[in-house]
């Protein structure tokens, strides 16, 4: 019996499943730090998904491009490509890339290295790599989530893409969280290591951080020391999550954050970034 790949439309995640049957849960779902479906599951395949998505794609900063779905579907991720000299690198899926999408990427020099922080910025990461054969990174731990792709290269701690591109176990929010940070921009790919307010303009306005974002369950404050100590290392200006793209949040605001929540008991509310300035 064939096994082929079925999306959650409530979260985005891809699982292999039988094609007679489809999964009769989503490990995302299930999961604490993510809601169920009020109404149950609606597991899709790849033809059902081509069928309804539009990807949609633009330049961020230079060098850096977002892709993205239209309509929204599941928890609605960006996945974010850097082109790059020797080679592009991919971190973070869209929910779905579409075929024009899938030969733009080709257009611009396919895919070197693919990775991504947590399974909330997963997408459609199988795609890529049954399209463009990348090497394909992760953190150790985030190994047992990774049923529809295949890890080549399970790493630890740090790992170092290229000298000015590196990546960063955070952890927190999720095991093996990673954090990838790009020095030629100045950005940090944080993955849901923090959480970005935007208003109608998509400027930045305020900054939190969680465990679990739907319970609104907060990160202990051993996991807040672990953040502030990697980021404290890394000199951003920039904020890519797997849903936002923040320009002007900083390694500053972050680490005020950080200091805010260490003062007593932590929660997950945001915080303003005048606030944190
Ligand atoms: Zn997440």
């Amino acid at each position: 019996m064939p096994l082929i790949r079925y999306a959650c439309t409530h979260c985005g995640t891809w699982q292999p499943g039988f094609a007679h049957a489809p999964p009769t849960g989503c490990p995302t779902c299930l999961d604490v730090r993510n809601a169920l479906p009020r109404d149950g599951w609606n597991f899709q395949t790849a033809g059902q998904v081509s069928e309804k998505l539009t990807t949609r794609w633009e330049q961020t900063l230079p060098g850096i491009w977002g892709f993205a779905c239209e309509p929204t579907f599941g928890l609605g991720s960006t996945g974010w490509l850097l082109r790059r000299p020797e080679g592009n690198i991919a971190f973070e899926g869209a929910p779905w890339y579409s075929k024009p999408a899938l030969e733009y990427l080709e257009v611009m020099g396919g895919i070197r290295v693919l990775s991504a922080s947590h399974p909330h910025g997963f997408g459609a990461l199988w795609q890529l790599q049954e399209h463009f054969d990348p090497l394909l990174v992760l953190h150790k731990d985030a190994v047992p989530y990774t049923k529809a792709f295949q890890v080549r290269w399970p790493v630890d701690d740090f790992h170092e893409l290229a000298p000015d591109l590196t990546l960063h176990c955070v952890g927190g929010h999720y095991e093996g969280q990673t954090v990838m940070y790009d020095a030629r921009t100045r950005s940090l790919f944080c993955g849901d290591a923090l959480k970005v307010d935007l208003d109608a303009r998509g400027r930045p306005t305020a900054l939190s951080c969680h465990k679990g974002f739907h319970y609104a369950i907060p990160l202990s404050h051993g996991e807040l020391r672990r953040y502030r100590a990697v980021f404290k290392q890394l000199p951003f200006e920039n904020v890519f999550t797997p849903f936002e793209f923040a320009r002007g949040v900083t390694r500053e605001h972050a680490l005020a954050l950080f200091d805010r929540l260490l003062e007593g008991m932590p929660h997950t509310r945001p915080l303003s970034l005048e606030e944190l300035s």
